[in-house]
């Protein structure tokens, strides 16, 4: 590192384009968060499979969310070493010549391409793109996306100039320039991870020709040149740095110093997923797991969960609405109070268990169909019984990821925690023995933007390795195993595994029963 520019140019700039929220932070070069800033927007669901955002307000989010955080910390222009950026995977928008978008952002939660993602797999052919692209086939993925406008709207695929990302959209709009980070590239579904170029075979069944999509750059990969007016409006300087960086998993594996063998990065906000960088890309003999690229160097290989924090949240609303209420009578943190009532239970709720598939399920099982179940109930359980239990299923979800990923992986020296579950110690202790091995937490909980950070120093030459993660990330608590109730959920996790296995058929029966209840007229 030069000592001049790390006086000169002290800060580093990371957005971090999340589906609830654009978190923009300003970190010093020791790693420090020394200002943040989240401006939230909404997501649109004008149909039961829809999942859609306005990629303006995105875009807005973005620009005023770094001018925000630059004024609050007090950064001058000419201070800021780079701006870096870390994305939500999987959106996609067809945009025209002048890249005003013909369509929403479409984001991974989009399901109207369901029927396309259960034919691709069962033709076989799903298996060999997977197995090329790294992307498991599901309707979260781009290719999947393009398939259904390939049939649904023949007239937009004509008149779309460029099928983007929403970071595609930003840097289009600030620098028109359509590139694309090999990170993001590698979620579409369209990518080929040996050869680092787009798929022929993959891009022939999304009906989509290379010249749509933007052009393939390094994660480190940077741009200048903004104008007058967007330079003013985020406080930057006009030659300000831009770099492209990667997605926003890949970098919370970064972010919280999980990128070496044997070290597993595990994360539970509203969603969740179980990660382990690898170097070179490592697919899933089973299509189970995704592998997307963080640098040319280091790949991340993993598995996502739908049904995270988002089970408790609905514990929290409609089962413990009582016991939450007297929290917040009390002036206590509800999850705070339900936790408590959940440690008087003994692990394993005393035989109750809870498949906590409310929302479908992607990895280990990729069935969109999965529900919830309570299995085991008894006059003996409580309240408290059937929110340990959910908080233990949570956790069984989590358990068989990991699994899954052991298998091409080996076995998790050490786990890395971070989401919001992990303002929990009861709930990390309980991940900790429902895994088996050693967890600990790092004291930041912005991930994925410190993750951007460090890739910003390393596409500006101020260090040549992202081990260099070591001197930013602190390490905060530690749990070990407690021996006895690791054997007690050993013993659930067979009966759990095949309670979901033998109810597979009726997951089916019952999510066609509830597409046609929620469409009937109520009688
Ligand atoms: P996001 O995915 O929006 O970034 P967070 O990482 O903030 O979400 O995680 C939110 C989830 O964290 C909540 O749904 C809840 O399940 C969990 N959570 C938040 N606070 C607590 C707490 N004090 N104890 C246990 N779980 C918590």
């Amino acid at each position: 590192m030069t000592d001049q520019l790390s006086t000169l140019k002290p800060y580093i700039i990371a957005a971090d384009i999340g589906t609830t929220s654009t978190k923009t932070l300003v970190i010093s070069r020791d790693g420090k968060v020394l200002g943040s800033h989240s401006i939230e927007y909404p997501l649109f669901t004008p149909a039961a499979d829809r999942a859609e955002q306005d990629p303006d307000q995105i875009f807005d989010a973005v620009v005023q969310g770094i001018g925000e955080v630059v004024r609050k910390v007090g950064v001058k222009p000419e201070q800021v070493l780079c701006v870096s950026f870390s994305s939500a995977m999987h959106s996609l928008i067809a945009v025209d010549k002048n890249t005003m978008p013909l369509t929403a952002c479409i984001t991974w939660a989009d399901n109207r391409s369901a029927m396309y993602a259960a034919e691709l797999k069962r033709s076989g052919l799903g298996q060999q793109i997977y197995s090329r692209t790294g992307t498991p086939i599901h309707p979260m993925s781009p290719l999947l996306k393009l398939m259904w406008f390939r049939d649904n709207e023949p007239g937009l695929m004509k008149e779309t100039y460029k099928f983007i990302g929403i970071k595609e959209y930003v840097f289009a709009k600030l620098f028109d320039r359509y590139v694309i980070d090999h990170s993001l590239a590698s979620a579409t579904g369209l990518f080929n991870l040996e050869n680092l170029d787009w798929d022929a075979e993959a891009l022939g069944q999304a009906g989509v020709t290379p010249d749509q999509l933007s052009e393939l750059v390094p994660t480190t990969y940077r741009v200048e040149g903004l104008s007058a007016a967007y330079a003013s409006a985020m406080g930057l300087a006009k030659d300000t740095p831009f770099i492209v960086g990667a997605s926003d998993g890949v970098l919370a594996n970064l972010g919280v110093g999980a990128f070496e063998p044997g070290v597993v990065a595990v994360t539970i906000g509203t969603s969740g997923a179980v990660r382990s960088v690898v170097t070179k890309p490592q697919t899933d003999p089973e299509g189970k797991l995704f592998c997307y690229a963080l640098t040319e160097k280091f790949w991340v290989v993993g598995g996502p969960i739908n049904n995270g924090g988002i089970v408790f949240r609905w514990v929290r609303d409609q089962i413990a609405t009582a016991e939450a209420e007297e929290a917040r009578r009390q002036g206590i943190d509800p999850y705070d109070y339900l936790t408590e009532l959940a440690s008087q239970v003994k692990a394993g709720s005393d035989g109750l268990l809870f498949l906590p598939l409310l929302s479908g399920e992607r990895a280990p099982y990729w069935n969109a169909n999965a529900r919830g179940v309570y299995f085991g109930l008894s006059l003996s359980h409580e309240k408290k019984h059937m929110i340990r239990a959910a908080l233990e299923g949570v956790m069984f979800s989590i358990q068989a990821v990991a699994t899954s990923l052991e298998r091409i992986m080996g076995p998790a020296e050490v786990i890395r925690a971070s989401g919001g579950f992990a303002r929990s110690e009861f709930w990390r202790q309980m991940m900790t023995d429902m895994l088996g091995t050693s967890v600990t937490v790092p004291d930041s909980i912005e991930s994925s933007g410190i993750g951007a950070a460090l890739l910003g120093l390393l596409a500006m030459g101020e260090i040549d390795d992202l081990a260099h993660a070591h001197n930013w990330i602190q390490v905060g608590t530690a749990h070990e195993v407690n021996e006895s109730n690791y054997r007690v959920y050993q013993q659930l996790t067979s009966i759990y595994t095949s309670v979901y296995h033998q109810l597979k058929d009726q997951f089916d029966a019952i999510t066609a029963f509830q597409g046609q209840h929620l469409r009937s007229p109520q009688s």
